[in-house]
């Protein structure tokens, strides 16, 4: 199928991208490697794209004031490389190259993949294993959302329709940080059947401020407190036990076996936690 007729209109600055947002039916255009394949199949048909590749100072990787700061438009295979990444946000690094293919990952962004939300995508539930936060730019200015607040619904976000997303943190690894990243997808690359990011704290033999943050189970990352409470002490048959998730079937499969996989992913994931970093 062929997209409904729009116009392009490449933005010269945030600014102008939050203003034509506000005039107009439009979507942001970052790497395309969702929103092409929307508008191909109607499921999205704006009257405007604003292409908002090049613009200056949205790509940068960062460390500032105890936060890793990543510009929206970093595309997936410069976080992938990135050293600062693998060291201060070794989750992220870990999660990378789960996301498609080289070739996706070489166009898409991290910000278009937290805008878009998909529930099955990787990097939102990083966002909110690593209580993580947006940067909005919009009509009012600057405004900082929390990744447990920005994730509202199926492909929806607290993000306002003329907010450009111009950044994501999460917070910079300590030495005592643990991470953990797990998936199950029917081949490599394809969406996760059902997914883990894990972030936490080593606290003697134990853990502390444990994180566990599935996708692929809901409409949204959904974090299993129970489990996470129950992981805190080291006892992971304890945690699976009282794995706290109801996923509903998809098309990928049914409730049930989703359940199932992840008491397997916690397994995985809680044996990587209690390992050295
Ligand atoms: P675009 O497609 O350009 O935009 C997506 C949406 O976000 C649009 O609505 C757009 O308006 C909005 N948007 C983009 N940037 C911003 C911004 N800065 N502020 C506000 N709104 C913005 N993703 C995964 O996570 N895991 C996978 O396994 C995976 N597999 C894939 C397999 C295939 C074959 C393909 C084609 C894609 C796959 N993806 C996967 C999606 C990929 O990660 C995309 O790059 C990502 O979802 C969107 O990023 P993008 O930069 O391409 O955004």
């Amino acid at each position: 199928m062929k997209p409904a007729p729009f116009a392009y209109k490449k933005a010269q600055s945030v600014d102008e991208a939050v203003v034509l947002l506000a005039e107009n039916d439009a979507r942001l255009l970052a790497g395309g490697q969702s929103l092409i394949a929307t508008l191909n199949m109607r499921l999205s048909a704006p009257s405007l794209l604003i292409d908002i590749n090049g613009l200056g100072g949205l790509d940068g990787i960062a460390v500032k004031g105890g936060a890793v700061e990543i510009g929206a438009l970093t595309r997936h295979a410069q976080a992938e490389r990135s050293d600062l990444i693998a060291q201060q946000a070794p989750l992220i690094a870990r999660a990378m190259p789960h996301i498609g293919h080289p070739a996706i990952r070489n166009r898409g962004t991290l910000g278009g993949s937290i805008a878009f939300a998909d529930p099955a995508a990787e990097l939102p539930a990083c966002l909110l294993a690593l209580d993580g936060e947006i940067e909005a730019t919009g009509p009012k200015g600057k405004r900082t959302i929390k990744a447990q607040d920005f994730f509202k619904g199926l492909f929806e976000t607290a993000l306002g329709q003329q907010e450009v997303l111009t950044a994501i943190r999460v917070p910079a690894a300590a030495n005592d940080t643990r991470v953990g990243f797990s998936e199950l997808a029917r081949r490599h690359g394809d969406y996760a059947i059902v997914g883990l990011a894990a972030s936490a704290r080593a606290k003697g033999k134990g853990l502390s401020d444990v994180r566990l943050a599935y996708f692929g189970v809901g409409n949204t990352p959904v974090r299993a407190k129970k489990a996470e409470a129950a992981l805190a002490s080291g006892d992971i048959e304890a945690a699976v036990n009282v794995l706290d998730l109801a996923p509903h079937d998809d098309v990928q499969a049914t409730g049930t076996v989703k359940k199932h996989l992840a008491g397997v992913l916690l397994r995985r994931v809680a044996k990587q936690l209690l390992e050295a970093r």
